[in-house]
């Protein structure tokens, strides 16, 4: 690609409008460094065929001695203009802007993975609606023999506190038993590949795979919102599969936005949100003035944490 477009041939004009003027190529002030050490990509394993894959990210080049955090300041020194040189410090001006949910300086960094996942992990992140996704088609393709089976401790009783969730380790017995049905479901592969070879459509016999199997997608998001994907999905109430893959994007993520992640750590991911009755509680010494046995127990929870028990 060449530096001096102003020596190319301009596009022809459009009648009416101005033409336009040649590109100004502006060098950085500073040397710039690719802040994934010239990876191609940075890839972390999870589960037994999974992984998380960095794959890019803007920005990619920053100047020397900066990190991607260098993008966010930015941002917010072109909303705050002159206002900022009391905010001077790029540390101080990040965490100034997590605390105060001043979050559009913080879209302006971008992560794209490839990600390798069972298909019901891919359920749960699909919610995610922010993200530009793009899945691989077993409808062009075969879906490759690679599903899902759970370490024999991470294979879970049904928890009774909480209804969506399952807690300690199941006893070993029942544990194989399902790790046998889990075996008869995979061995319907094989008729899924005889199936698709005598003709049937691809996008018709994968309905007989369990959602054991795994996919595999490109996923692109905004720090803004992979900080919520991540405050949600690395939280000990998401299942625990998905909080395997959010805590590997995480790791891949940190030292790119080191300034950003501990300011998402310390006001996002460790902070606790108190609600008005709480705050009451707090005041007045009383207990919660509530009739609802969960939202008492959430408070019981918070007030361990707040060292009030
Ligand atoms: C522990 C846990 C349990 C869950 N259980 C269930 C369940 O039982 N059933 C179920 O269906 N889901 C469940 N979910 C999914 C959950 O309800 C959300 O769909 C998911 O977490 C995505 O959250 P989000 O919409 O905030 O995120 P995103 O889709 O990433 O959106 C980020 C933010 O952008 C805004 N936004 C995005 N799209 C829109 C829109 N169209 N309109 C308005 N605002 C928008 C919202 O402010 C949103 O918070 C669960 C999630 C978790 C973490």
């Amino acid at each position: 690609m060449t530096l001096n477009p102003a020596n190319e041939a301009p596009t022809a004009p459009i009648p009416g409008v101005p033409a336009v003027r040649p590109i100004q190529v502006v060098q950085p002030e500073a040397p710039l460094v690719d802040v994934m050490n010239g990876a191609a990509r940075l890839q972390i394993p999870c589960l037994d065929h999974g992984f998380v894959a960095l794959v890019d990210c803007m920005p990619r080049l920053v100047p020397e001695g900066k990190t991607g955090d260098f993008a966010i300041v930015q941002a917010a020194r072109v909303s705050y203009g002159q206002g900022t040189k009391q905010v001077s410090e790029d540390r101080g001006l990040v965490r100034y802007l997590m605390r105060h949910r001043h979050s559009t300086p913080f879209e302006m960094v971008e992560f794209k993975f490839h990600i390798a996942m069972p298909i019901f992990v891919a359920r749960q992140w699909i919610r995610h609606r922010t993200a530009n996704v793009n899945e691989y088609s077993a409808r062009y393709s075969i879906v490759p023999d690679r599903f899902y089976r759970p370490e024999v401790d991470a294979i879970r009783k049904q928890s009774k506190s909480n209804r969506q969730g399952g807690d300690e380790p199941i006893e070993v017995g029942t544990a194989e038993e399902f790790l046998h049905m889990l075996e008869r479901a995979e061995a319907l592969y094989k008729d899924y590949l005889q199936l698709t070879e005598k003709g049937v459509a691809r996008e018709l016999a994968r309905a007989a795979l369990p959602v054991s199997v795994y996919t595999e997608w490109y996923w692109k998001c905004d720090l803004h919102n992979i900080f919520h994907f991540l405050s949600l999905r690395m939280d000990p109430h998401a299942q625990l599969e998905i909080q395997v893959f959010a805590q590997a994007m995480y790791e891949l993520l940190k030292p790119i936005v080191p300034i950003a992640a501990e300011a998402f750590e310390d006001y996002r991911l460790e902070a606790m949100h108190l609600t008005r009755l709480e705050i009451d509680a707090v005041r007045s010494g009383k207990p919660l003035a509530t009739e609802n046995k969960r939202e008492a127990a959430e408070w019981e929870a918070k007030k361990v944490r707040l060292g009030l028990r």
